[in-house]
């Protein structure tokens, strides 16, 4: 089945120079199947209109179509639709969560919104293997409200050191966030014993699932998390458009960040009164064409089957660890025995870029540089690396061509 499947990514069959495309970046962005490209055109040939409030047949159908891009999300990671906010991304799905317990805890949302409030006395635990739109939204959050930032540490391997996870997650301990895989070392995180140590200490739990759900099975229910959040982009979906999942009650009572047209109720000269979730968070015009194919990536990803997805690349991604582990020189930044098909190395004596610009006039398409994993590098003492990332896409002759070319790049720069 996966090798049929190559033929629906048209962009597949792009070359660079003399090269075929070798594409290993689907960790930064997935490619798109023909039937994803083709819902734009058809939205936009047939129903493009903006949703709700349309007295017109055309916006009625857009409106179905964005309401039922909901349901399927549902269908894919839980929950009801009412559960699923539409974002620009992950990015602001995780902004959202943060920012709305920053406007909690200065008084907005009344007392529904008090439990989100955050203070001095107060910590905020994120991993040290955070991408930076799970990090960096909750040291704002410390630094407006008091509260203390603590982090779970990276062992060698690439694996959350627990060894004082209690010590960490504590009373004081008000949103544990983590990411269920890291986008540097591709490593699946225990999200149930994490889950189970937020729960005894009463903590918000933050998933950032932008490196899984497009990869594995991910049900946020049977996770117990109360949000998550990730990318259209990353899951053949197009740009331009994330999820923020949430418990329902949460939604309901978490204040929004963005405010404005079709969130609201009532407004009078000095007041509005919001609707409840998802729409509450969905102020503006809203990116319909996109959640329409999404809604048909989404299809997509199902008819293939995420447990298959899953193992397609977890085959490929062991066939990369072992090709690369033959190649002197080279340093996998953490081994994890339970991870998707994305690797990091350091190539000795040769910088990242000039890596991935050989690669490059081989065709072959890899992310350099840091990941937006600035810390999760120091940890393991670079600044940069190379990495290769797989999607269902990809099969074992990508895998050679990238080792093939991989191997030359220290020859290459003497
Ligand atoms: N979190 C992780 C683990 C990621 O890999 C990424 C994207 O690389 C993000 C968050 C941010 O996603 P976006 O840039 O689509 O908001």
């Amino acid at each position: 089945m996966f090798s049929r499947l190559r033929g629906d990514f048209p962009i597949l069959d792009a070359r660079v120079g003399e090269s075929p495309l070798t594409y290993l970046d689907s960790g930064a962005t997935s490619q798109k199947p023909e039937c994803v490209i083709d819902t734009f055109t058809e939205f936009f040939t047939q129903r493009n209109a903006a949703v709700h409030r349309g007295a017109h047949s055309l916006a009625v159908m857009a409106t179905d179509s964005f309401e039922a891009g909901r349901a399927a999300v549902a269908g894919l990671v839980g929950g009801e639709a009412n559960q699923v906010v539409w974002t620009k991304n992950a990015t602001e799905a995780l902004n959202i969560v943060a920012l709305g317990m920053d406007r909690a805890s200065r008084g907005f949302g009344g007392q529904a919104a008090e439990r989100f409030a955050l203070g001095a006395g107060d910590s905020i635990v994120v991993t040290e293997m955070e991408h930076h739109a799970n990090l960096v939204p909750w040291q704002q959050l410390a630094q407006a409200t008091g509260a203390q930032l603590r982090w779970i540490p990276v062992t060698d391997a690439g694996e959350l050191d627990l060894s004082r996870l209690d010590e960490i997650v504590d009373e004081t301990t008000k949103v544990l966030a983590f990411t269920h895989v890291s986008n540097v070392l591709g490593t699946i995180n225990p999200v149930d014993t994490l889950v189970a140590r937020a729960r005894e200490v009463g903590a918000f739990v933050v998933l950032d699932a932008c490196q899984s759900v497009p990869h594995m099975p991910v049900d946020f229910v049977d996770l117990d998390v109360d949000f998550a959040a990730f990318s259209a982009h990353k899951a053949l979906g197009p740009t331009g458009l994330g999820v923020l999942w949430g418990r329902a009650e949460l939604l309901d009572a978490l204040p929004p960040v963005l405010t404005g047209g079709s969130m609201i109720t009532t407004v009078t000269m000095d007041s509005a009164e919001f609707m409840p979730a998802p729409q509450r968070f969905e102020a503006g015009t809203q990116p319909v064409a996109e959640v329409a194919a999404f809604a048909t990536a989404i299809g997509y990803l199902q008819e293939v089957g995420l447990a298959e997805v899953f193992e397609h690349e977890r085959e490929l991604g062991c066939l990369l660890l072992d090709g690369i582990r033959e190649i002197p020189g080279i340093r996998i930044l953490g081994e994890a025995e339970d991870r998707i098909g994305t690797v990091a190395f350091e190539v000795e004596g040769v910088h990242a870029h000039d890596v991935g610009q050989y690669l490059d006039s081989q065709g072959v398409a890899v992310r350099v540089g840091h990941h937006c994993a600035q810390p999760l590098h120091r940890r393991f003492g670079v600044t940069a690396s190379t990495r290769a990332s797989t999607y269902l896409y990809n099969n074992a002759d990508d895998v050679d061509r990238f080792l093939s070319a991989l191997a030359e790049v220290r020859p290459f720069f003497g």
